[in-house]
């Protein structure tokens, strides 16, 4: 029998108590409740996990070896679900190859049109990819880019072989590469390179044949390879974007990048650049920003030949929903690995509005990030398009615009950790303005804009900057206050802040969101330094030594190495993770598990939460860190839990906490409400307050309307996203702000008056 609900039934992930949750189908569900309640324990660890691993149970063992593995989450049931479909914030990766275009199918269907009515006719749309053999620009083989070795910056021509002239560190003297060379017999490996004759030069650069060579106490022959010719073949023709950081920097020292001068950075082939299509070429319509491009294609339509028109009608439905969900400001030709995550996330959402599945479920994660509360109307309205097309949509989410248009709400709480993972309310949106819970209290008014800004100490300027979209901006970033940089998406805000001026005051510090520490060993007693002093007195109590107490010594569980689970790889089918028998996730061995302070063992330690520690530590210097972890709404993290499972918000709060203390220094910060709730911002407001009182500077991207009605300073940016952006529109005090004619003041006039 078919339902109109999903059912959840016992759900006990992370926090989560044994929630019981009925969820409609077909309709827009909008999940709340403070960072930490539970939201995405239910959501994503629960609902979307199981919906994952029932779909990869349909796929033979083989197949399932290439898909990723997902656990069952600890569920008595979960009844009626469709397959789902996960839109998050996470980057979308790929290579140089990887565009806005590509990865929308926007290029194909160009491609199609060229092959269609390009002038002159060109044969099939192959021809038009700078990813197939037949379009690439056979100079830069369609990466636009082309790297040319910089034989100045790799060699040391005043050194000999032996001295070390040359400089990548895979030729270090000693090596088996530059061995190949010495061992050849064609060189005098104590001969500074400026001696060496043309002859000599060009044998060592390009010289090929067979060489033996004595390694390790036997003879190999091997061909030998020019300098030249192996740094090419080894590094210059691997994509630099495909590449890991670290290689990536030590390639680019030896390295000059520039624009592929056959094609000028199109990619594409002589006779694809040639092409037109009612005077444009290719190239043409890939670098308009989306909106120019909507508009050109508008008038081409009416001037194609017939062949071209169902093209043309399609492209426009498929850029119009890139422009209706914000990113009217981004070109085609734009590589995906320099989009943001909520770019990326709205870039993934464009690709399924084109799809034609029903009876999906959808599942989104804070969509409204990045967007100015100007655009989130829009975004509204395409949840709403992917409701009527028969999906459940299901959403987490802090915006009060985004939360307004849910059919139904499942608010959590009543708070974080373990004072949350409980549904403290479901019904309507109107309901939810008159429910007792945190969410429905914070729903009902708006907060006041702030009256009595502070006065600014100073000013860091910025001048001139130019930089992506910026227009010559010229730009005083006010110190000893609170600044909110704000404007429309693509409006310049990232390019103005975290380039330009991070770039120009290398001495701000920023605290972002991302992960403090991916290893599994790293906590919050790590990470704050309570561990060291934790560590010593459980040393001093027992007269051993202190690093016994750590995951990394011998004191660990030697079964686990202290990791307290055990990692079972199957081979053909799913592997698992289960709790070591030894320790049982203690992670200590026997021996120091018997070692105590004041009745608790070092493990029992780690199970304190921040607030319990607080009590149980009498320590000056412990209780100051603990009260820090605490006063950035911490207190229910435990001692041990991993990093790696903390959110994006929580890291961000234990980054504040280790910086409490600080004075005279400049903070910056993009976007630091993400994922937070409006009574988390309270707080983070709070702490933000206290770092500007101990007279430090804090530097805030936002939209988020009570940040920017909490600033001393805001410097608006504008008007639009893209080229149509790029201007300071409006710098003063939030009380100025509200007569100004901008987005964020209509914005805030709007805010107020509700
Ligand atoms: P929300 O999405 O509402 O911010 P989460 O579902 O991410 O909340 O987290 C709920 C609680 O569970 C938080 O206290 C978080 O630190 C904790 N938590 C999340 N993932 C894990 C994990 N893998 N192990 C232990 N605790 C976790
Ligand atoms: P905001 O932070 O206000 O959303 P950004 O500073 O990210 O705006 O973007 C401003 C403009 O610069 C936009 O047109 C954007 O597409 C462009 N831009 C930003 N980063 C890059 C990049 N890495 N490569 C090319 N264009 C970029
Ligand atoms: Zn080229
Ligand atoms: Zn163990």
């Amino acid at each position: 029998m078919l339902s109109d609900h999903i059912e959840i039934t016992g759900a006990r992930e992370n926090n989560l108590k044994d929630v019981t949750v009925r969820i409609p189908k077909r309709q827009i569900t909008v999940f709340t409740g403070v960072s930490g309640s539970g939201k995405s324990s239910l959501v994503f660890d629960t609902i979307a996990a199981e919906a994952q691993r029932q779909l990869n149970e349909t796929f033979t063992a083989f197949a399932r070896n290439f898909l990723p593995s997902y656990g069952q989450p600890d569920v008595d049931s979960i009844d009626n679900l469709s397959a789902a479909i996960i839109v998050d914030q996470k980057r979308l990766g790929g290579s140089s190859r990887s565009t806005v275009g590509t990865i929308t199918d926007i290029n194909p269907l160009i491609r199609l049109l060229f092959s269609r009515v390009g002038q002159p006719y060109v044969g099939y749309s192959n021809a038009f990819s700078f990813n197939d053999p037949q379009g690439m620009c056979p100079e830069c083989e369609g990466l636009g880019r082309v790297t040319t070795l910089d034989l100045d910056k790799l060699l040391d021509r005043s050194k000999s072989l032996n001295e070390g002239a040359v400089l990548h560190p895979d030729f270090a003297v000693g090596g088996w590469y530059l061995s190949t060379y010495l061992m050849s017999g064609w060189f005098d490996g104590d001969k500074p390179l400026r001696d060496y004759t043309d002859e000599e030069m060009s044998v060592l650069l390009h010289g090929t044949g067979k060489v033996p060579v004595e390694w390790q106490g036997g003879k190999i022959n091997t061909t030998y390879e020019g300098l030249v010719d192996k740094f090419t073949r080894l590094y210059i023709k691997k994509d630099i974007g495909a590449m890991s950081e670290r290689n990536k920097a030590s390639l680019l020292r030896f390295v000059t990048a520039g624009t592929c001068p056959l094609c000028q950075g199109g990619r594409l082939s002589p006779a694809a650049l040639a092409a037109s299509v009612g005077g444009f070429h290719i190239t043409d319509l890939l670098a308009m920003e989306a909106s120019e491009l909507l508009a050109t294609l508008r008038e081409l339509a009416g001037t194609v030949p017939p062949a071209g028109g169902p093209i043309v009608a399609n492209l426009i439905d498929r850029v119009q929903n890139l422009v209706t969900i914000g990113l009217g400001y981004i070109r085609l030709d734009r590589e995906t690995t320099s989009l943001s995550g909520g770019e990326s996330q709205r870039i993934k959402m464009v690709r399924h509005l084109s799809s034609s599945l029903i009876d999906m479920m959808y599942v989104f994660d804070e969509p409204s990030i990045g967007l100015h509360a100007h655009d989130v109307r829009r975004l509204n309205e395409l949840l709403v398009k992917l409701r009527d097309k028969g999906n459940t949509v299901l959403v987490v989410e802090h915006d009060r615009d985004v939360i307004a248009v849910a059919d139904h709400v499942v608010d959590m709480g009543p708070k974080a950790g373990a004072h949350g993972g409980q549904v403290v309310f479901t019904g309507s949106f109107a309901e939810l303005t008159e429910a007792p819970t945190l969410t429905g209290r914070f729903m009902k008014h708006a907060l006041p804009l702030k009256q009595e800004a502070r006065t600014p100490t100073g000013a860091l300027t910025i001048r001139d900057a130019s930089r992506n979209n910026l227009k010559n901006v010229t730009v005083d970033i006010p110190t000893g206050v609170l600044t909110v940089v704000t404007g429309v998406a693509g409006s310049g805000k990232s390019t103005l802040i975290n380039e330009v001026f991070l770039g120009t005051f290398p001495d701000a510090i920023e605290i972002d969101q991302s992960a403090v520490g991916a290893s599994i060993r790293s906590n919050p007693a790590t990470y704050t330094g309570l561990m060291d002093d934790i560590r010593r007195l459980f040393a001093k109590a027992n007269g051993v030594n202190a690093g016994l107490f750590s995951f990394n010594s011998k004191g660990a569980c030697t079964n686990c190495q202290g990791l307290g689970v055990l990692y079972t790889d199957l081979g053909f089918m799913e592997g698992f993770k289960s709790p070591c028998d030894v320790c049982r996730g203690r992670r200590f061995s026997e021996e120091v598990l018997g070692y105590q302070l004041r009745g608790k063992s070092i493990a029992d330690v780690l199970e304190l939460t921040a607030a319990e520690a607080a009590e149980f530590f009498t320590e000056k210097k412990l209780r100051t860190i603990l009260s820090a972890v605490n006063d950035v709404g911490l207190d229910y993290l435990r001692l041990g839990q991993p990093l790696s499972t903390l959110s994006g918000g929580e890291c961000q709060r234990i980054k504040l906490a280790t910086e409490l203390h600080k004075t005279g220094t400049v903070y910056v910060m993009d976007e630091p409400t993400t994922g937070l709730h409006m009574s988390d911002i309270q707080h983070l407001l709070e702490i933000i307050d206290r770092l500007v009182n101990q007279g430090n500077s804090v530097v805030v991207i936002e939209h988020n309307l009570d940040v920017i009605k909490n600033a001393d300073w805001i410097v608006d940016l504008g008007p639009e996203g893209g080229t149509a952006g790029g201007e300071v529109l409006f710098t003063g005090p939030p009380a100025d702000l509200l007569k100004a004619d901008t987005y964020t003041a209509e914005a805030v006039r709007h805010d107020l008056a509700v």
